[in-house]
């Protein structure tokens, strides 16, 4: 994981996003996804998407991204950056949107970038209103 200042610097993580992408493995749908968050801690972590022969077993990029913190002992994060390469900016997926919302404040940004440098960002709330979160369990 990469350290950064605690400020908000989205084109580092459009680089780890982008660092991410060029990673992704998507033989099946050639949709390839990279994605980066800033944990509360500052540390910038990142995913890609990984495909499967047996398609439902495919990872989004949000969802791989967040595991790594996760594995490395991060379970908060300021915000989010998706990067692909398409013309039409990426939203995360209805399934990435639910994990987003289980570890992202609801005031959370959540950034798509592509690399016309066209981006588009939504609150978690604006993602997912009414999430089902852990404060229902409780
Ligand atoms: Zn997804």
């Amino acid at each position: 994981m990469a350290k950064v200042e605690q400020n908000l610097n989205i084109s580092a993580l459009e680089l780890a996003a982008k660092n991410a992408y060029n990673n992704a493995y998507a033989p099946y749908s050639n949709f390839f996804v990279g994605a980066a968050a800033l944990t509360k801690n500052g540390n910038i972590v990142s995913g890609c998407n990984v495909e499967n022969a047996s398609y439902g077993l495919t990872v989004c990029a949000e969802r791989n991204c967040i595991a790594q913190a996760v594995i490395n002992g991060e379970q908060q994060f300021q915000t989010l950056v998706i990067y692909t390469e398409q013309e039409k900016l990426t939203p995360p997926c209805g399934a990435c949107r639910q994990v987003i919302a289980e570890f992202l404040d609801q005031s959370a940004i959540v950034t798509a970038v592509n690399h016309l440098d066209q981006q588009i960002s939504w609150t978690v709330k604006q993602l997912l209103p009414d999430a089902f979160t852990p404060k229902d369990l409780e």
